[in-house]
């Protein structure tokens, strides 16, 4: 039985104006239909804003630590489903079941640790420079958001952006990815099943095109907070630049993992393996590119390929999976189209994999071969760009100040990682490299919800999600500064005398 989902609208779950509908299917066996989905166009989500821009009027009023009570429920709810939802995230989106289960409770966590601020939402009493005066700031929100998320973390980065939306005072409209429709409609359920009160959390499927088009130019919307590649991010940015609203963008990854020549190489060989082919290498904190000091270039590079090697490939529900799919065939088309770039345009070397599995059993599936391209340089194609699949790239360094230019001249600035035994260079390390996350003796991948997350450069303009300084709340309140004069007078600043 093929199982309709549908959006939520106001309370409601409802069909799309137009009826029609898209299917979500699993990319470990295309044969697997998970659901189908309204495809959503314009009406549909000019109907969920005015139910948000509605709800707004009380959903802001209503005390934070009352807010935070709902979300509580809601990340409870989504905990007694993780198992449940941890294997829809795993057949929907592909990557293997334990990381799915590991997005489901990312999702949990921040959930918890949201509702929590609801009792915090901190702002500053301030001494004034003149008597018989007080100044605070509070946070308020900004009206209603709308929320843009990709398919690689099908519930944990809805979550990080429902959460704080919510907790703030917002009303949010939800635009899920087209390849994840099913986990994002489970994730709302939750909300709905705590009580959420009607239109402060709607969701409106459908494609990028036309209902995050219409999201994102919509007069009605006070904030966007976007994650995805910078190509689309770079539009949202034209299109919020006219009306002034904020938009946080959190955009593409070419992350460089350190190697240095007193590395321990076995540690080195494990963070490099995890980083570049968990998730299948479709992380934006992905260790897309390594670079390795000449000293332990050779017997890095041995124990990298003997690991890589032994990476099982299949789908995410077994067991004995290592990496699971692609997202779909396009992305497959793009890991291929790599490889002529890698072999005809840059000229260098496929250490390991470079092709379409050839075993029977994951032929219905969108699989590629866990690759190492060697002979890299930083100008190469394949040094620069987002491949978003298993595919790194190694790098040779003479030194440590080599190292780190490499590792800083591409467009993006998301996570870097240095593996070394020694003080100085972690350290020089942590101060040079141009990301907005540096991990020593660590993968490039695994921030921890209560800390600010994003990038500098093409990955980001200038906005971190999660908690913790410059985190979420600042993206969705405003600061607003409230002046008490208790003197009687008309008091003025700077020592002004006016009228005397
Ligand atoms: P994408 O193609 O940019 O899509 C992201 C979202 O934007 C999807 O919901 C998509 O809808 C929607 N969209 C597409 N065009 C739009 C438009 N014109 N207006 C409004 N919305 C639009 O990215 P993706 O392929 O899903 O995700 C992979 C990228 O995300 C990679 O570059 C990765 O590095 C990045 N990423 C970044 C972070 C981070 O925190 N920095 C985290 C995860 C992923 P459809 O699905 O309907 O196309």
């Amino acid at each position: 039985m093929l199982q309709h989902y549908n959006n939520y609208i106001n309370g409601k779950w409802v069909s799309a104006s137009s009826g029609k509908r898209f299917k979500s299917i699993n990319p470990a066996d295309t044969r697997k239909v998970i659901g189908e989905f309204p495809a959503s166009d314009k009406k549909d989500v000019d109907n969920a804003v005015a139910a948000a821009k509605k709800a707004f009027e009380h959903w802001r009023l209503v005390p934070a630590p009352k807010r935070g009570e709902f979300l509580f429920k809601a990340a409870k709810i989504l905990e007694e489903r993780k198992e449940m939802i941890g294997d829809l995230v795993c057949k929907e989106m592909g990557k293997v079941r334990h990381e799915s289960h590991g997005d489901v409770q990312e999702a949990i966590d921040m959930g918890y640790y949201m509702a929590g601020e609801g009792r915090r939402l901190f702002g500053d009493t301030v001494h004034s420079e003149l008597p018989q005066k007080d100044i605070k700031t509070i946070r308020v929100p900004l009206g209603v958001f709308g929320l843009i998320t990709p398919w690689n973390f099908p519930t944990a980065i809805p979550a990080w952006k429902i959460f704080p939306a919510l907790i703030c005072g917002n009303t949010v409209v939800f635009k899920p990815p087209s390849y994840t429709p099913a986990s994002a409609c489970e994730l709302v359920k939750c909300f709905h099943d705590a009580g959420i009160p009607p239109g402060v959390l709607n969701m409106v499927h459908g494609s990028g095109g036309v209902v995050g088009e219409t999201i994102i130019t919509h007069p009605h919307i006070n904030g966007i907070s976007f994650t995805g590649s910078s190509t689309t991010g770079k539009r949202i940015a034209e299109a919020c630049a006219p009306r002034f609203i904020k938009h946080s963008l959190e955009m593409g990854g070419k992350n460089g993992i350190i190697i240095m020549d007193d590395a321990d190489l076995d540690l080195a060989v494990d963070g490099c393996v995890w980083a570049g082919f968990g998730t299948t290498g479709q992380r934006c904190t992905a260790g897309s590119r390594v670079i390795v000091h000449k000293k332990v270039y050779d017997a890095f590079l041995k124990k990298f390929v003997t690991a890589v090697k032994k990476l099982r490939l299949g789908n995410g529900m077994d067991k004995n999976t290592d990496v699971g799919p692609l997202i779909s065939a396009e992305s497959v088309e793009k890991v291929k189209r790599y490889m002529t770039i890698a072999r005809e345009n840059d000229k260098v070397a496929i250490l390991c994999g470079g092709k379409i599995p050839s075993d029977p059993k994951l032929k219905h599936g969108y699989f590629f071969q866990p690759t190492i391209l060697i002979n890299v340089q930083s100008h190469h194609r394949v040094a620069q760009e987002e491949i978003f699949g298993p595919v790194v790239a190694v790098l040779k360094a003479n030194d440590l100040n080599e190292a780190i230019t490499i590792a800083n001249d591409v467009q993006y600035g998301l996570s870097s990682a240095i593996f070394t035994k020694d003080l100085r260079n972690a350290h020089l390390a942590a101060r040079e490299l141009q990301t907005g996350i540096v991990y020593i003796n660590a993968s490039t991948i695994g921030a921890e919800i209560h800390t600010p997350f994003g990038g500098i450069k093409n990955t980001g303009n200038g906005h971190r999600e999660a908690g913790g300084q410059g985190g979420a709340l600042e993206t969705y309140t405003e600061i607003k500064v409230i002046n008490v004069d208790y003197s009687g007078k008309i008091q003025k600043a700077q020592g002004i005398e006016w009228g005397k």
